[in-house]
């Protein structure tokens, strides 16, 4: 079965979904689910592109509501590069 492409909110790279974490949000919060209904935003799990996310503001557009809080940064490796 082919896994779905998403786009990244931080370099706008196209990867299969399983390479990616995905957030949602919990009232005002930001989570980090890959099962939490509603909207999602997709991301590499690489603190470049969560710090081009954060940069660019995504999230209000991501998910369509604004005044939104990062309760917890998602998991994260840091780029070994
Ligand atoms: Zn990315």
């Amino acid at each position: 079965m082919a896994v779905p492409i998403r786009t990244c909110v931080g370099c706008r790279a196209r990867s299969p979904q399983t390479e990616m974490t995905r957030l949602a949000v919990d009232g005002a919060h930001i989570i980090n689910s890959r099962t939490a209904p509603g909207r999602g935003a997709w991301l590499h799990p690489r603190s470049s592109c969560f710090d081009l996310a954060q940069r660019r503001k995504v999230w209000s557009r991501a998910f369509r509501q604004t005044g939104l809080t990062m309760s917890h940064p998602p998991a994260l490796v840091q780029d070994s590069e």
